[in-house]
Formats: structure tokens, sequence, C-alpha cells
């Protein structure tokens, strides 16, 4: 990071856009016309269109004391391509709109930007538009994703089917203790400002809270072996409530195994530094950007080739409800909330 501080003002709205988005070189062949219009064009050659988007305000969503400007950029862009695969669609464009404070410095933007154009690199979006004003306070980051898929292969969240395979990718829950971190060294630092953070060896759980990826790798597996999931969501809020989500849409039951709910080494060292129950974490913590999705049963012996993939359970009837079935073999309702067993 650089020393310098160059003040936006003298720039000009126009000489900061130009700035920002110079070296925008357009990847995708559905990208037909860019940034410096009235709007971008986009041609998706037959395939069907997916569009979403999220607005993150500094205090609500991000905490710049401990949040860098390059990861913000960064997991602007993943929290919207999460929700395009979420689709089981392939994220093509987004749209990026900022409003920002006289606090913030060019230098400041640029890494914003930086961390923005690490992820179009890496899962292959170009940055096609979006819109730049002052505000009075604060940051305001406003990001649109626009994805394509193949006609009517799109993934709702209702279409899942009794006796269905639940699935999760990755591991969950170490977002929310990587938040839990931070928090406290947050606080001891504004308690006593020459105490050094002490994050020693939570670099794994800091990691999936400042920097989350998208699950590219699980929607491109689903193509190539040729697995349509027959639901499926992200997992921006803890398992439990997304789980539950599933089943109204569905409007099915389902059980869920406490044993299969897949957790890291490290967010359960963790969770035990808090005394606090990974499982919990799992269940209610948020932040993960996994996906969660039902299958036939007919597709399971594909699902194995997937070390990414756990099988956490299956749908039931709606009459029999949301349950989990504990490690000690007892079965509980599961609710938004999330379930705990310490409690
Ligand atoms: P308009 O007056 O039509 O709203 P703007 O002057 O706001 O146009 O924007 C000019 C061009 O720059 C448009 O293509 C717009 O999409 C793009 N643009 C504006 N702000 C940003 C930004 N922060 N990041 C990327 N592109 C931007
Ligand atoms: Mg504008």
């Amino acid at each position: 990071m650089s020393n310098e501080r160059t003040e936006i003002a003298a720039m000009g709205e126009f000489g900061l856009i130009e700035h920002l988005t110079k070296n925008i070189e357009l990847q995708n062949a559905s990208s037909i016309l860019g940034v410096g219009d009235d709007a971008a064009v986009i041609d998706h050659f037959g395939k069907q269109t997916v569009v979403t988007t999220d607005m993150l305000v500094e205090g609500v969503h991000f905490d710049l004391m401990y949040t860098p400007l390059k990861h913000l950029g960064y997991k602007s862009v993943i929290v919207n391509l999460s929700d395009i695969y979420a689709m089981n669609a392939i994220p093509t464009q987004i749209i990026l709109s900022i409003g920002f404070s006289n606090r913030f410095s060019l230098e400041a933007l640029n890494e914003f930007y930086e961390g923005v154009y690490a992820a179009c690199d890496k899962y292959g979006v170009d940055l096609v538009g979006g819109d730049t004003t002052s505000s009075q306070k604060g940051f305001i980051i406003s990001v649109t994703a626009i994805g394509e898929v193949p006609p009517d292969k799109f993934v709702k969240r209702s279409t899942a089917q009794k006796g269905d395979l639940l699935c999760v990718s990755g591991d969950l829950g170490a977002a929310y203790v990587g938040l839990l971190f931070l928090e406290r060294e947050k606080k001891i630092f504004m308690e006593s400002p020459g105490v050094q953070p002490d994050l020693e060896g939570e670099s794994y759980v800091i990691g999936r809270l400042l920097k989350p990826e998208a699950r590219k790798d699980i929607v491109e597996f689903f193509a190539s072996q040729e697995i349509t999931p027959t639901s499926m969501m992200d997992i921006s809020d803890g398992l439990s409530s997304e789980i539950l989500h599933i089943c109204k849409e569905s409007n099915l039951g389902c059980v869920l195994y406490e044993d299969k709910i897949p957790v890291s080494e490290e967010m359960k060292k963790a969770a035990f530094k808090f005394e606090i129950d990974p499982t919990a974490c799992a269940l209610s913590g948020g932040e993960d950007y996994e996906l969660l999705f039902t299958i036939s049963q007919s597709d399971y012996d594909k699902l194995v080739l997937n070390e990414q993939i756990s099988v956490v359970g299956y749908m039931t009837e709606p009459e029999q409800g949301a349950h989990i079935i504990t490690k000690g073999g007892s079965k509980h309702v599961i609710t938004a909330q999330g379930w705990n067993h310490l409690k």
C-alpha cells in the first residue's frame, strides 16, 4: 500500500471512471459493448440470462477497520457470482456502482478495484458498466451480476423431490468464527490501541470471511457429469436457514445428520477457543458461500467422484417437518436460528 493520497475531487467524475476502467479487455463473446456508452450490450446467443444484484453498505455489511479494501472489492464480486452459480449458471458480466465520501482517496479506490479485477480475472467475467457517486458518509457498493445457462437448465429452490439427497459443497461455519476473531481483536484495539492483533494460526477461518470464493468448480462438475441438481441455493445465512428455504419452497421436509455436516479442523479448533459448538457455527453462522443442493438418488454414484461434496441428509414428506439427527442419536426440529446442543 502506498502512502500517497490523491484527491478524487481534482479528477472529476469522468476522469475517475476512465481511470478505473481503462484497462478492461472484454473476454466473453457475449460482452458486445462494455463501459463507455449509455448502456452495455450483452448477447447470450440462444442461452438464457440470469441476473442478480447485491448491495453492501459500510457499517452494515463490512467494517473497514479490519477489512482490507482489496479483499472488499474481491468479496463484493464473489457474493454476486455465488448467486449466479446457485442457479446452475455461469457468470459472464458484472455491473459495479460505488458511492463514497471525500474520506476516500484515489489510492483507496485503486485498492478496491484491484480486488474487483482479481475476482473478474479468476472467474472470467467482464466488468461492463456501473455508476459513480458521492455519499455523505461511508462506502456503498452495489454489484449486479449477469450469467448464462442453457435453455431451461437453471435450478430453482422450489423443485426438490421427496427422497432426493441433500448435499453441500466445501465446509461450513469458518467465516463466522473468523468474524468472531476479528471482532474480538477490534474490541481489544479500541480499548488499547497499542496492542497488536493476535490472529496467529487463524488464517484459514479469517480467510474464509475476508476472501471467500464462489463454487464455480461445483457447477462445472455438474456439467461434466451431466448432473442437474433438483434444487439449489447458496449458503450465505447459515445451513439451517437455507435448508428451511428449500423445504418451504419445495413443500417438503428433510432429515439432516449432524455427523455428516462438513466442518474443517481449523474451524473446530477455533470454535473451541470461543467455547462454542462447531455444529452451531455451521448451522447458524453466515457468509460461507458454499452451495446447498438436492439431487436424485440415481445420481449418487456420480457424486462420490467429488470430494468437495458431502451428502448431509435427504428430503421427506412435508408432514415430517425438518429435523436434525444429532451425533448422540436424538432428533430435533431445525429452526432458522440453527440448533445448538450446548443451550
Ligand atoms: P450515464 O451518465 O449514462 O449514467 P456515466 O457517466 O455514469 O453514464 O458512466 C459512463 C460509463 O462509465 C458508463 O458506461 C457506465 O456504465 C460506466 N461507469 C460509471 N461508473 C463506473 C464504475 N464505478 N465502474 C465501472 N463502470 C462505470
Ligand atoms: Mg451514471
